[in-house]
């Protein structure tokens, strides 16, 4: 069942079920590799599956419920089924959205959940969405609004020999290091996070980053003032917000590529969006769109 979080729609299953998460990357046809998120409605369910060190439990406090993803290793108990993800560690996170939290104190079992898309294409931060991209797959989507935050949680390693790193989001890298002191330059973690390399977040259209203005040819995402349009625009954020950008991206995104593709234009154009905060984050997904086959 997918279910509404403050960042994305998830695609939920029981972790502890090897069937279930089968299912789950079946229905996403998502590559075996790509590891799957477990969602706990507080840090006491976590801390049966996941190894918190000090350094786990003070991000823990300070940020959940909330949009931040931390991979451990695997407690000694774990029940989290083989093929979830690697067998030493484990991704681990408690939403920040009463909606969420509800759901996962009623089940009383990890949830993996996974964005509730199709592999590789646009994150759904509606009902609708998820609805339109795995309508035919699932047998339902609790209705919990449009998500807050709008992007995937931030995703930090702490399973190495130091802090790193795999994926940014709205909890920002500043935010950590004043809690935890400077992260690590990413190595080898990073090919364990295979879905996080590579064209990802894709809409069906090309992208075009960097954009000041777009031909009567294109769809233009816009972000604040000062850019010039002949076609169809999606304004993120009329005062230059990256909170409202971010909230709105996927959004923008889905529908500028309805339209391009309905009228048969060649791309989306994309204004520059400054990369500090969350605009980090919204940096890094139209990066991966921009890449994709
Ligand atoms: P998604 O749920 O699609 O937003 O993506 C979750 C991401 O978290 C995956 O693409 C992985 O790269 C990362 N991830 C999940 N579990 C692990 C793990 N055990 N080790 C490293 N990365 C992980
Ligand atoms: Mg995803």
């Amino acid at each position: 069942m997918a279910f509404g979080t403050e960042t994305v729609y998830g695609l939920g299953g029981r972790a502890d079920s090897a069937a279930a998460v089968a299912a789950i990357y079946a229905a996403k046809q998502r590559p075996a590799g790509n590891p799957l998120i477990c969602h706990y409605p507080d840090l006491e369910s976590a801390r049966v599956d996941a190894e918190f060190g000090p350094v786990g439990l003070a991000l823990a406090a300070a940020f959940w419920p909330g949009p931040l993803t931390l991979v451990l290793p695997r407690a000694p108990g774990c029940r989290i089924a083989a093929n979830a993800g690697p067998p030493d560690t484990l991704a681990v996170r408690v939403p920040g959205h009463d909606a969420a939290r509800a759901l996962l104190r009623a089940v009383g079992v990890p949830i993996a959940a996974p964005s509730a898309n199709p592999s590789g294409g646009l994150s759904p931060t509606t009902a609708h969405h998820v609805l339109a991209g795995l309508g035919e797959k699932i047998d339902a989507v609790l209705d919990c609004g449009p998500c807050p935050v709008g992007i995937e949680s931030t995703v930090l390693n702490l399973s190495g020999p130091y802090a790193t790193l795999l994926r940014p989001g709205r909890v920002t890298v500043d935010e950590i290091e004043a809690l935890i002191g400077p992260l690590g330059v990413p190595g080898d973690e990073v090919v364990r996070g295979p879905g996080l390399l590579g064209p990802h977040y894709a809409p069906r259209a090309a992208l075009r980053l960097n954009a000041l203005c777009a031909t009567a040819e294109e769809g233009f995402l816009a972000f604040g003032e000062g850019g010039r349009a002949q076609g169809p625009v999606f304004q993120l954020s009329t005062r230059g917000d990256l909170t409202e950008a971010a909230a709105r991206l996927f959004t923008g995104l889905r529908l500028l590529d309805d339209i391009v593709l309905r009228r048969g234009l060649s791309d989306i154009a994309v204004m520059p969006i400054p990369n500090e905060g969350i605009g980090v984050a919204i940096n890094d997904r139209l990066a991966r769109a921009a890449l994709r086959t």
